[in-house]
């Protein structure tokens, strides 16, 4: 005879998140859920996990309820590691047992996540902090040499510099990935957050002789919060100033695009420095992560400035992508939700595998090129207007 679920004990489990697994006196799964079924706990009708049979029966024995974490086995090809759970075993009514299982695969992956990030954190403090103290050493034995001291003194500026921009981007990072940024959403022109970032690189782009050009589509507003956007196009700018040689130039351009759900803004940047391989591509994000950890330490780099692009992209509801040639330069493309939807789309310009090179600024096109920067006249051949259709960037797949 089968036995009967008690009344209301159906309809509990079907909202309960976890696998449920009811088993009668016999062992034989009286009732188990869709989840069940696909983690694989049941097969031909009886419990599939003898560690898991065999907690039911010490529970239907004693009665008392039982907890293990385990890794089942991977089905399919049965390669890779076991999937994480937790299994929880109690007795229902006076001849049932439930099982309750749940996946534990996302809380270990974060678990993971969260201790490199501290390991990671550690090790890049050490470095600046591990130099200061050799430097203040240093100091002290060379007393009686003022230009000695004087040497030492400069590094320690640089690796307390370093120290704090570390920290600094270690605060936003965190903020970023704690702020729900639509908190304090409101509409954020994209003219300011180009004029900004272009702001912020200025002084290094001019002692590169780097020109930063920029071209948007006027009006153009994105709904999101604006320090937090603020900072992930600057980062974008400040990595391509950093990452490419003297006597290039970096493009800055916005414009509106039309997708499914509404337009989207599209801000890129291209840049005409190093590149990056595709096998880096795919890690550049990864927080910590750098190609070449000397170069990107004496340009300053922390390692985080992508993750906080990426974090802020996605917290809008958008994306950043990136297409690089080694050698040849890379773009960067911030796409993220227009602010007062509805107006109407404009047609998509670009073709789908445009000319990606920096626009010249010297070409013989129509629109002239004003001057974006002119408070400082001796800036005036390094910064300029493109015009408004300039190619779309190319992007991975
Ligand atoms: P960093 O502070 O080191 O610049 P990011 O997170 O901003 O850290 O970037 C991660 C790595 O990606 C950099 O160390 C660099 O190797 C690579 N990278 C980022 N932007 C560019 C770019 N525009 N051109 C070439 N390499 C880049």
């Amino acid at each position: 005879m089968t036995a009967v679920l008690p009344p209301g004990v159906d309809t509990v489990l079907s909202v309960l998140r976890s696998s449920a697994v009811v088993l009668d006196e016999g062992d034989t799964v009286v009732k188990a859920s869709s989840a069940a079924y696909a983690l694989g706990l049941v097969r031909g009708g009886r419990l599939a996990v003898d560690q898991m049979l065999q907690m039911a029966r010490e529970t239907r024995r004693d009665g008392e309820i039982r907890q293990v974490e385990l890794d089942l086995p991977r089905r399919g090809a049965g390669r890779g590691e076991g999937q994480a759970v937790s299994a929880r075993v109690a007795p229902l009514g006076s001849r049932l047992v439930l099982l309750l299982v749940e996946d534990l695969t996302e809380a270990r992956r974060i678990e993971a996540v969260r201790r490199d990030f501290v390991a990671n954190v550690s090790h890049e403090l050490k470095t600046p902090v591990g130099a200061l103290s050799l430097l203040s050493e240093a100091v002290m034995d060379a007393a009686e040499d003022p230009e000695a001291v004087n040497r030492f003194a400069g590094r320690m500026q640089i690796e307390a510099t370093r120290l704090t921009s570390l920290v600094q981007e270690i605060i936003d990072l965190s903020r970023v990935q704690d702020d729900d940024a639509l908190v304090d959403a409101e509409p954020v022109a994209v003219d300011d957050l180009v004029a900004e970032a272009v702001d912020r690189c200025r002084q290094p782009a001019n002692s590169k002789q780097i020109i930063m050009a920029t071209g948007t589509t006027p009006d153009l507003f994105i709904w999101g919060n604006r320090g937090q956007l603020a900072a992930a196009l600057g980062n974008l700018v400040e990595n391509a100033v950093n990452y490419s040689p003297a006597r290039t130039r970096v493009g800055i351009a916005g414009r509106r695009i039309s997708a499914a759900g509404g337009d989207l803004i599209e801000i890129s940047v291209t840049d005409q420095g190093i590149g990056i391989s595709e096998r880096d591509r795919e890690r550049v994000f990864e927080r910590f992560y750098r190609v070449d950890p000397a170069r990107s330490r004496a340009t300053g780099g922390t390692g985080l400035g992508l993750s906080i692009v990426k974090h802020v992209a996605a917290s809008h509801g958008g994306e950043v992508t990136v297409w690089s040639a080694e050698g040849q330069g890379s773009t960067f493309t911030l796409r993220l939700p227009e602010a007062g939807r509805g107006r109407p789309a404009e047609p998509e310009t670009g073709s789908d595998r445009p000319d990606r090179s920096v626009p010249s600024g010297r070409s013989d096109q129509d629109e002239p090129y004003d001057d974006l920067v002119d408070e400082e006249p001796t800036d005036d051949k390094l910064f300029q207007t493109l015009p408004e259709h300039i190619p779309a960037p190319e992007v991975l797949p």
